[in-house]
């Protein structure tokens, strides 16, 4: 998959005709949907094929912050199949697009997958920064589903910890997830919720969390997954209850329950829970069992981190046998397995983070020589190519946002004069002032706003989002800020003056690019045979 690096100019204008409000939102109402159901496992390869057309539609209309949703959807399922490296350089593109064009819900959306990246990497504290973030930055309009997320996950990150103020958090969400009557997201809460207390050895408050996530998979009739299982397990064993932790276990014993484990990591897991309480509860025949079919899973499927727990259970259930030999045995193997462990996971943590920053820095050169093609050289303003690529957008933006879109070309009065009177370098340092002059001008305008020379002595000033009688007044005052620079020094008694045509779009639908600028061309004709030196619109 490519992973995008967008930023406006990368994609075809939209057409003429745009998108209306309502294709727009459609859209929006699929990237909701996906986001949503992104979080579980289920039918992972429909959710990226669905994330990869809708990031298709929305770059084909120039809607790069939708897009950018769709790819960060994509991505993470990339993530969740290992490519951990990849899903950290695409949200740190995304993050800076994001922040370069104030788009607080994509922001949120690049701080929640950088907050699952580094959980994955074993940087908690980073994680939790991230998440932090992810629940600031979503903002109201957001659906209930994703807000329970970013919540959730912030809670993880605490809760991994092993910082009990996690719970209080789960508590908060789960009301949330109780009022949007959202089954899998209360299931998710609460196994999270026990899991993270067990951690945390705050076992009655665990207990609570396992006993409501039991009651309420009977309730729905929607069986507990091996993790879940484990969980509820976990929580009866840390208080000792190491009956009623085998009958918690016993459903999952079930081929088919084991089976349903995709790449066995779960049902390993589960198994080795198994073990250990067959083992407490002094079964040492079953225990020896499931720690077999555990290490034979393990080996399966390249479960190194949990083979080598099996190693320290091995020891318990020798020693249990009374063969404390082998027990010894099994434990110093144990002992350098964990430290070589350690090693291969720090040394594969080290690498992914350099992959992840590396291409971000040669991504960021790129951008720069991309952005230094969109300079005209003598006077730094943007150039027609940037005109051609952005103005499409911010129009379509306007017509979305309901924000009145408005151009204007000016040129330079009799410009010819300065060239034969003084010299071309003079007309040079003319046009660099007036670049100086349109840019202050730009500078106190919505972001969005720019200043562009189209080439010659003929410039283009865009400003968005105001009302037809401030930006009047914004023409009328760069007119006057050209006639009345103190330009004596450089021309003498000739003055410098500007023609000004202005066009604005308003309304849903997205005028042609090429309609609006013919409009302000129209006008800027006008005010030439007009006299000059004045400002004439529509
Ligand atoms: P009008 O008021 O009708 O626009 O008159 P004008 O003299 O400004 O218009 P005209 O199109 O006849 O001349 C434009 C001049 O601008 C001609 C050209 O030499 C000059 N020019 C175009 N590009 C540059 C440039 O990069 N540097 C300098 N110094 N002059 C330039
Ligand atoms: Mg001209
Ligand atoms: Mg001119």
């Amino acid at each position: 998959m490519t992973t995008v690096v967008a930023t406006t100019q990368d994609e075809a204008p939209p057409s003429p005709a745009g998108p209306d409000g309502h294709r727009v939102r459609q859209l929006q109402a699929v990237l909701d949907e996906l986001e949503a159901v992104s979080r579980f496992d289920r039918a992972l390869d429909v959710v990226s094929d669905r994330a990869r057309e809708a990031g298709d539609t929305a770059r084909s209309l120039g809607l790069t912050e939708l897009e950018l949703r769709a790819e960060l959807v994509a991505v993470d399922v990339r993530r969740r199949a290992g490519h951990v490296a990849e899903a950290g350089r695409t949200a740190q593109d995304v993050h800076r697009w994001a922040t370069d064009h104030d788009a607080p819900r994509l922001l949120a959306r690049a701080h929640f997958m950088l907050a699952a990246v580094f959980q994955e990497l074993g940087d908690l504290s980073l994680a939790l920064e991230h998440a932090v973030l992810s629940v600031e930055r979503l903002g109201e309009e957001a659906p209930a589903a994703v807000a329970i997320d970013h919540r959730v996950r912030m809670a993880d990150c605490l809760g991994l910890q092993g910082d009990v103020a996690a719970q209080d958090m789960y508590l908060d969400v789960l009301g949330l997830a109780e009022r949007q009557a959202d089954v899998d997201r209360q299931l998710l809460i609460l196994n999270n919720s026990a899991y993270t207390a067990s951690l945390a050895g705050a076992h009655e408050r665990a207990l609570v969390a396992s006993t409501r996530l039991q009651d309420l998979s009977h309730q729905h009739a929607v069986p507990l997954d091996v993790g879940r299982l484990d969980t509820v397990a976990r929580v009866l064993v840390g208080l000792g209850r190491l009956d009623e932790a085998e009958a918690a276990l016993r459903p999952g014993l079930a081929p088919e329950v084991l089976a349903l484990s995709p790449d066995g990591d779960a049902g390993a897991d589960f198994l080795l829970t198994h073990a250990e309480v067959q083992r407490e509860r002094g079964r040492c025949v079953e225990a020896q069992a499931s720690l077999d079919e555990c290490v034979r899973r393990c080996e399966e499927h390249g479960l190194t981190s949990i083979r080598v727990r099996t190693r320290r259970e091995q020891a318990e259930l020798y020693a249990a046998g009374g063969d404390y030999r082998a027990a010894f045995e099994e434990h110093k193997a144990y002992c350098r397995e964990v430290l070589e462990l350690q090693s291969v996971q720090r040394d594969a943590r080290a690498r992914t983070l350099q992959a992840m920053y590396e291409t971000t820095e040669a991504r960021r050169q790129s951008r720069r020589y991309r952005e230094l093609s969109l300079r005209d050289p003598l006077t730094g303003l943007y150039n027609r190519r940037h005109v051609d690529e952005a103005l499409p957008h911010l129009l379509v933006r306007g017509a979305v946002e309901g924000a009145l879109v408005t151009v204007a070309l000016l040129d330079l009065d009799h410009f010819k004069r300065v060239n034969d009177t003084f010299s071309h370098e003079v007309g040079d340092e003319v046009l660099r002032r007036v670049a100086r002059l349109l840019e202050g001008a730009v500078s106190t305008a919505a972001e969005g706003s720019f200043a562009a020379r189209m080439g010659g002595e003929e410039f283009l000033l865009v400003f968005v989002g105001e009302g037809l009688t401030d930006t009047a007044r914004r023409f009328e005052d760069v007119r006057r800020a050209v006639a009345d620079h103190p330009w004596a020094g450089l021309t003498g008694t000739l003055p410098v003056t500007v023609s000004i045509g202005v066009a604005s779009a308003s309304g849903p639908t997205v005028p042609a690019p090429a309609d609006l600028l013919g409009r302000a061309d129209a006008h800027l004709y006008r005010a030439k045979s007009l006299g000059r030196d004045r400002v004439v619109g529509d």
